[in-house]
C-alpha cells in the first residue's frame, strides 16, 4: 500500500511548525504529531503569578539530574512548542561561531556549513517570523548589508523586513549613557507584530508580559500562529494534537523508519502512522528521548546511535538575570529593544584573549517574578519597591559541547501522559494500519523517565561578562547594585530553565562522531530526519530560534529538491 502521507512531522515547535508550513505549502501529504493541545487564549495568559509561580503552561513532568535530583522542566507541550512562550528575540549567529573558535573553557568546533551557506535561509526566517530590526547606515558589503551599529552583525542580503521597536524613555536614557562609555549598542531583532507607525493597526499592543508569557492577542511571531495555523486548514496537511511520540519502528535491516508508535492521550493502545519520510522535530531533549526509546536489535543502544552521540553534547547556555538596581524610578514597562554585543569575542582586558557573551534586556518584568527564592514572606511591596528601581539584564555565554553533558533514559518506565484534552482533529482514518516493528525491539514502548546530565563550563567568561556587564552600568550611573536574579527567581536560569536546549542530535560530515548529515538526515537511516534545536554543532552566544527557523527551511528546500519529489 502507498504511504498515506509523504511526511510524518513529530512536533510543531521553531523547527517542526517551520518544515511543516514548507512542505505544506508545497502540496505534499503531511501528518503533524504534537503531544500537547492547542495553548489556550485565556487572560491567564498575561497573569505573571499564574504563568511564573504556577507555572500553568509548564508541564508536570519530572526528569532528573546526574545526581538523580528530580527536576520540574520549564517545558511548554503545546503546539508551536516552547516559541509559545519565547521572547521573540531572533538572531542569526555571529559568521565566526560557524568556525573554529577558542573559548577559556576550550574549543567551539566547526558546524559543517558556513554562515554563506545559511544567510538566504536567514533571511527567509525573518520573513516568516515577521522581525523587526535596524542595520543602520553601514556602507554595504560584498553579498549584502553590514550593520552601523553592531560589528559583530554578520552580512545581510536584505534589511530587516520591519523597523526597529523605538526605546521608552528609561531604556534610551541607559543606552544613551552606555553609549558615552564608547559601547556598542544595537536594536534587539524582534519578532513581534507591532506596527509603530499606525497603532491602529498593530497587533502587538506591547504590553508588559511578553517574554515567558503566551500573547493573549496572537501578536507573537510562533511556530502556531505564524506556521500551523497557516496550513492546518489545507487538504493535505493532518495535524494531530495531544499524539505523542514513543517510538520509531524499522525495517529488518534497520535501515529505514516504517513507522511511528503513537500514544493518543483519549486512546489507551497506542496507534501507528507510516510515511514516506519522518522528521523528528520534538526538541533538543525529547527527539533523543524518542530515539533512545526506538532501540531495537540492529540500533540496540538506541536509533541512529552507531557513533554512541544520541542525546550527548546537550547545551543549553551559561544565562543568567542581573537586576542592575538604582536610586532612579523606573515606571515603564518595557520590552527587550537594545543590547550590546561588544563582549561577543573579546573581553576589554587583552590578557584575557577570549569571548565572554551577549549582554541583552530580560524585557517585561514583575515583582511576582522575584516571589518564588525571595526569603518567605517577603512582603509583596518590598519586591514591589525592589521592581520599580531595578532593570533586569539577560547574559549569556557559549557553553561548549561535551559529552557528558547528555540526554539519557534513567529507565524504561512509564512517566505521567499529560491529562488528556481534545485536540482539533480526531485519530485519522488511515490509523487502522498497524505496522509492526520488523527489528526486534528490546525496549519498552513506553516513555522512559529522562535524566539530564550537565556539568557548566565555560564559566569563567561568563563570571568575567558579569563583572563587565555591572562595572559598565556603575560607571554609567545606572546600578548602585545588583542581585544575580536567580538569587532571588530560581524558576529560569538553572536545569529547569532548558529554553535553549541543543546540541544533542549535532550534525556533521563524519558518522563516527555525529548523528546527522548536513542535511539532517540520520547517517544511519535512509528516511529519518531531525528538524530541531538537536542539530547545533555548537551553541553561540545568541538566542538559537531564528537558527532553526532557518535550518527548517533550508531542510525543507532539500527534501523538496531531492527527496520527497
Ligand atoms: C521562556 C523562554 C524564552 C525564550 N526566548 C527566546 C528568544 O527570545 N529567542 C530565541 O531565539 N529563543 C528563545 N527561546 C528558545 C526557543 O523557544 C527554542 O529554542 C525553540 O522553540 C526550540 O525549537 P525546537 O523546534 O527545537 O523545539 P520546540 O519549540 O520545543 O518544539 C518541540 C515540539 O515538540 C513537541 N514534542 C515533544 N516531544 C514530543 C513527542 N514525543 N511527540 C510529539 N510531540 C512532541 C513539543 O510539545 C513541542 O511542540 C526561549 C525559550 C523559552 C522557554
Ligand atoms: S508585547 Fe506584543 S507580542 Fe508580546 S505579548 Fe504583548 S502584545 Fe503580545
Amino acid at each position: 500500500m502507498a504511504n498515506p502521507y509523504d511526511a510524518i512531522i513529530i512536533g510543531s515547535g521553531a523547527g517542526g511548525g517551520t518544515l511543516a508550513l514548507h512542505l505544506a505549502r508545497a502540496g505534499k501529504r503531511i501528518l503533524i504529531l504534537e503531544r500537547g493541545p492547542f495553548l489556550p487564549q485565556e487572560k491567564l495568559n498575561w497573569d505573571t503569578s499564574a504563568v511564573f509561580l504556577e507555572n500553568r503552561y509548564h508541564t508536570t513532568e519530572t526528569w532528573h539530574d546526574q545526581d538523580d535530583k528530580p527536576l520540574h522542566p520549564q517545558q511548554a507541550y503545546y503546539v508551536g512548542g516552547q516559541t509559545k512562550v519565547y521572547g521573540a528575540a531572533l538572531f542569526r549567529m555571529r559568521a565566526e561561531d560557524f568556525g573554529v573558535i577558542q573559548h577559556q573553557g576550550g574549543i567551539s568546533p566547526a558546524w559543517p556549513i558556513t554562515y554563506a551557506d545559511m544567510e538566504p535561509y536567514y533571511t527567509r526566517a525573518e520573513e516568516l517570523f515577521h522581525v523587526h530590526g535596524d542595520l543602520g547606515t553601514a556602507p554595504s558589503v560584498p553579498g549584502g548589508f553590514a550593520s552601523s551599529y553592531d560589528p559583530t552583525e554578520p552580512f545581510h542580503s536584505k534589511p530587516y523586513p520591519y523597523p526597529a521597536f523605538s526605546n521608552e524613555p528609561r531604556m534610551a536614557a541607559i543606552e544613551a549613557d552606555i553609549r558615552k562609555l564608547g559601547i556598542n549598542t544595537f536594536p534587539i531583532p524582534l519578532g513581534l507584530k507591532l506596527n509603530e507607525a499606525n497603532p491602529a493597526a498593530s497587533k502587538c499592543v506591547r504590553c508588559d508580559t511578553c517574554d515567558g508569557y503566551p500573547c493573549l492577542v496572537h501578536a507573537k511571531s510562533d511556530a502556531d500562529i505564524n506556521c500551523i495555523r497557516e496550513i492546518m486548514n489545507l487538504p493535505n496537511v493532518t495535524l494531530l494534537t495531544n499524539s505523542r511520540v514513543l517510538r520509531l519502528l524499522t525495517n529488518a535491516a534497520g535501515t529505514a523508519i516504517t513507522a511511528v508508535e503513537v500514544q493518543h492521550t483519549d486512546s489507551s493502545a497506542p496507534t501507528t502512522y507510516e510515511a514516506h519520510i519522518v522528521a523528528l522535530c520534538a526538541g533538543a531533549v525529547n527527539s533523543s528521548v524518542v530515539l533512545l526509546q526506538s532501540a531495537n536489535d540492529k540500533h540496540p543502544t538506541g536509533l541512529a546511535n552507531g557513533s554512541d552521540q544520541v542525546g550527548r553534547n546537550f547545551m543549553y547556555h551559561q544565562a543568567d538575570a542581573l537586576l542592575a538596581l538604582s536610586t532612579i524610578d523606573n515606571h515603564d514597562s518595557y520590552t527587550k529593544t537594545w543590547g550590546t554585543n561588544d563582549f561577543y569575542f573579546r573581553d576589554t582586558d587583552p590578557s584575557y584573549p577570549f569571548p565572554l557573551g551577549q549582554v541583552q534586556p530580560v524585557g517585561s518584568f514583575h515583582h511576582e517574578m522575584m516571589k518564588g527564592d525571595a526569603p518567605p514572606l517577603t512582603p509583596g511591596f518590598i519586591l514591589e519597591g525592589m521592581k520599580r528601581h531595578a532593570v533586569p539584564w539577560w547574559l549569556t555565554t557559549e557553553d561548549l559541547p561535551d559529552p557528558n553533558n547528555r540526554v539519557t533514559l534513567r529507565n524504561a518506565t512509564p512517566s505521567s501522559l499529560a491529562a488528556t484534552q481534545p485536540g482539533p482533529a480526531g485519530p485519522h482514518p488511515d490509523s487502522g494500519v498497524s505496522p509492526s516493528n520488523q527489528s526486534a525491539a528490546v525496549t519498552l514502548a513506553q516513555p522512559g523517565h529522562i535524566k539530564l546530565s550537565y556539568t557548566p563550563n565555560n564559566t569563567k567568561s561568563f563570571e568575567r561578562l558579569k563583572d563587565r556587564w555591572v562595572g559598565i552600568l556603575k560607571q554609567a550611573g545606572h546600578a548602585d547594585t545588583s542581585i544575580p536574579f536567580h538569587a532571588y527567581f530560581k524558576k529560569r536560569i538553572p536545569l529547569e530553565g532548558v529554553g535553549h536546549q541543543n546540541g544533542t542530535l549535532r550534525f556533521g560530515h563524519d558518522p563516527a562522531t555525529s548523528v546527522l548529515d548536513i542535511h539532517c538526515k540520520a547517517h544511519q537511516l535512509d528516511n529519518l530526519y531531525v528538524v530541531d534545536a538537536s542539530f547545533f554543532a555548537s551553541a553561540s552566544a545568541v538566542n538559537p530560534s531564528l537558527t532553526i527557523i532557518a535550518n527548517a527551511i533550508r531542510v525543507a528546500d532539500h527534501l523538496l529538491a531531492e527527496v520527497l519529489t
